[in-house]
């Protein structure tokens, strides 16, 4: 497979034979394995409202099927085949990732957004992991038979995440010596103590880990970026407290509480003090799968729109033969054509072992941003029949919309353009 240490010669936009042979076995698995799971569950898959328990939650036999195309992409060799291969995956290059994830989003929405790993995998950040949590967190999860979430967002901060209120504090054999109420630290050792509430939390709800931010240390001491630490939290350890139903994505995202959750030193992920910035390595990579995301369905809806434009006659010819229907789907092609070379731009310059703040920036950017413009414009391409619940227009709009506020804010990523300029 195309590894991560292939030699950063020059820009090819070429896909190569090893990527493509990735991108057809990739086809031959939904056809296989993923679209039979979504006939066997009819309108329970079909109808989105059809997906979920009253209180928001998916079905079990959704959340069976999910877990089902995560375990089957695994033993493929598919799901985290990012990640390098000490640690499970098959090394593949951030270009041949990025093509991957984009390859099966153009199938549009569907099971198939659980084929390769999302919020609820395996990422760099827990390839940190050290000693035991290797058996216990990571390698269940990159074998798709566990899965996780990542934890940052809380009530009171979402962009401004290193305001977290969220704290882990030491509750020291010697403190509770002069405490009877730390019995339980007395006989055990050191224990941090983890108290706060988080919100948004993609796959919280049915998650079997989560990897918890707190604050250890105060800005006074460590910084706004430092003091910062990653904790691994069991699902028994954390309270969901309600869903976050998000329209478009309901039943995926959780609040969770944690209210004296008492963990070892060995739950610690990463750098003590030191998650922020483990996080902000990998801040690229989350970038450019949004952007692989939104790309790839893109360019299915052009596919859709493109269609339907030649299809569907008005006034006695095609739609397609206006110009009011043409142009926007001409423009669409131009749009998907200048992010989708500069989000393989970025993956080249990550291959090449740059950080690519500012480029991962502009590429989550213009790519979701293109996303919603492309959605929008073939629901009105579609009439009617685009806001039809029997279509995946709307569904794929509200995604768009989605796309454009996590992983950080369309603003938020213009923030950081903008202090590359100098401007700010
Ligand atoms: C479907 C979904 C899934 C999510 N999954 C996760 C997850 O798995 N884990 C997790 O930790 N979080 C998750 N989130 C949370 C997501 O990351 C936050 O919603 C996002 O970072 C924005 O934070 P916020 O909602 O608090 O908005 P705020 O930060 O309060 O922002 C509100 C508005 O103010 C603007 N704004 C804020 N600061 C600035 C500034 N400096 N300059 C200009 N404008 C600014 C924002 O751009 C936005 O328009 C998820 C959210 C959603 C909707």
């Amino acid at each position: 497979m195309a590894t991560q240490e292939a030699p950063r010669a020059g820009v090819s936009f070429e896909t190569d034979e090893e990527t493509s042979l990735i991108l057809s076995s990739l086809e031959e698995f939904l056809e296989r394995e993923v679209e039979p799971l979504e006939d066997d569950l009819g309108e329970t898959w079909s109808n989105p409202r059809k997906r979920h328990e009253d209180d928001g939650r998916l079905v079990p036999e959704v959340r069976e099927a999910i877990e089902t195309v995560r375990r089957r992409s695994a033993e493929a060799g598919f799901y985290a085949m990012n990640l390098p291969e000490e640690v499970g995956g098959e090394g593949v290059s951030n270009v041949t990732w990025y093509r991957a994830i984009k390859h099966v989003a153009a199938t549009g929405p569907g099971l198939s957004e659980y084929v390769l790993a999302g919020p609820e995998g395996p990422k760099p950040l827990l390839a940190q992991a050290e000693g035991e949590q290797v058996e216990r967190y990571l390698e269940p999860c990159v074998r798709g038979e566990k899965s996780t979430a990542f934890a940052q967002t809380e009530p009171g901060v979402g962009s401004d995440s290193p305001n977290m209120s969220t704290t882990a504090e030491r509750d020291t054999a010697e403190q509770s010596s002069t405490s009877p109420a730390s019995t339980e630290a007395t006989q055990d050792g050191d224990e941090w103590v983890l108290n706060g509430h988080k919100q948004w939390i993609t796959n919280a709800p049915y998650a079997d880990f989560v990897q918890v931010f707190a604050r250890t240390s105060p800005v006074e001491e460590m910084g706004r970026y430092g003091g910062i630490t990653c904790f691994i939290v069991e699902a028994d350890e954390y309270e969901v407290a309600s869903l976050n139903n998000a329209v478009g994505m309901t039943g995926m995202q959780g609040e969770i509480v944690l209210d004296d959750v008492r963990l070892s030193d060995d739950r610690v992920l990463g750098t003590e003090d030191g998650a922020f910035y483990d996080a902000m390595e990998f801040l690229s990579l989350g970038r450019l799968e949004i952007g692989a995301r939104a790309l790839g369905h893109t360019e299915f809806l052009i596919d859709r729109g493109v269609d339907y434009a030649t299809e569907r006659e008005a006034f006695g010819r095609p739609i397609g033969k206006f110009q009011g229907v043409s142009h926007k789907l001409a423009r669409a092609r131009a749009d998907a054509f200048a992010a989708d070379a500069a989000a393989l731009r970025l993956a080249w310059l990550m291959d090449g072992g740059e950080q690519a703040i500012e480029e991962s920036s502009i590429v989550k950017y213009l790519a979701t941003n293109v996303m919603f413009d492309v959605a929008d414009d073939v629901v009105q391409v579609h009439g009617g029949d685009g806001l039809s619940e029997d279509n995946p227009f709307m569904e794929e709009l509200q995604t768009a919309r989605i796309l454009r506020i996590v992983e950080g804010t369309d603003e938020i990523q213009l923030n950081t353009i903008a202090k590359e300029l100098g401007v700010m």
